[in-house]
């Protein structure tokens, strides 16, 4: 798909929702970008937390192109978008490498200028036993992002990720040169970090240096509490735009 065949931002959106991050709400993590408990007076949430120890060195920093609660039109595109099983639909999948391929051409200025510059990007493979080719890297190629780096830069061990704990041997990566080359990360959804985390390890345990991780979209379960809730109601409230987006990043804090 070229990039001028894409559905414009206002279908993306009337048809996905773009929620913009919390980059200036005292409710975000400043991590991912999830909402995080007042109370406990730290500025990550209880999921971040629990990947730094879990690791013992601080994940890499998250930008989410937009937040998601289910039920959702975008929860709906992010189950069915991959190419494998009867579940899957063409639609979702377009509306999704749309939405990536607009967010790189308006936000990824942003993100070199918070993240600094990177060498290659590498897309996170799935945990399930599909083809590497159907999720992320699939939207990445039809986005033309990293069209020319198709390196299987990690790969999945077989090993179990819980929900809430980062693996350091999930992946593994037989790749060459790792030594100070420079990542940025890209993966569909967000939930509590711990794929993410995971892939991020084993590339730093090779000498990788991870500057930040893009993804498509950050889950939020806005029932989960009351700050969840807040923090859900605030994000919904403003104005989806490319525009408000990159303000946010870069001057978040
Ligand atoms: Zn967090």
């Amino acid at each position: 798909m070229m990039f001028s065949d894409t559905p414009n931002l206002r279908l993306v959106v009337n048809a996905m929702g773009l929620v913009i991050p919390g980059f200036k709400d005292p409710l975000a993590c400043q991590q991912c970008w999830g909402w995080r408990e007042l109370c406990d007076n730290r500025s990550l949430c209880s999921s971040c937390q629990v990947s730094v120890g879990s690791l013992g060195i601080p994940p890499p920093p998250v930008a989410p192109i937009t937040l998601y609660a289910k039920p959702s039109a975008m929860r709906d595109a992010l189950t069915n978008y991959k190419r494998i099983g009867e579940d899957f639909q063409q639609r979702s999948h377009d509306l999704l490498a749309s939405l990536l391929a607009r967010f790189w051409a308006q936000c990824s200025l942003a993100i070199r200028q918070q993240f600094g510059e990177w060498d290659s990007i590498c897309t996170i493979p799935s945990t399930q036993e599909t083809p590497r080719a159907s999720g992320i890297a699939s939207l990445a190629e039809s986005a033309r992002i990293a069209a020319a780096d198709t390196t299987d830069w990690v790969r999945w061990t077989g090993s179990r990720i819980d929900p809430q704990q980062s693996n350091p041997d999930a992946f593994v990566s037989n790749a060459a040169q790792l030594l100070g080359r420079r990542f940025l990360l890209l993966d569909d959804v967000f939930t509590s970090g711990a794929h993410l985390y995971s892939a991020s390890h084993t590339l730093t345990a090779r000498g990788g240096v991870v500057v930040g991780c893009v993804v498509i979209a950050r889950r939020i379960n806005p029932h989960f509490n009351q700050y969840a809730q807040t923090y859900w109601d605030g994000r919904i409230g403003e104005t989806p735009s490319w525009e408000n987006w990159c303000n946010g990043f870069t001057t978040k804090g």
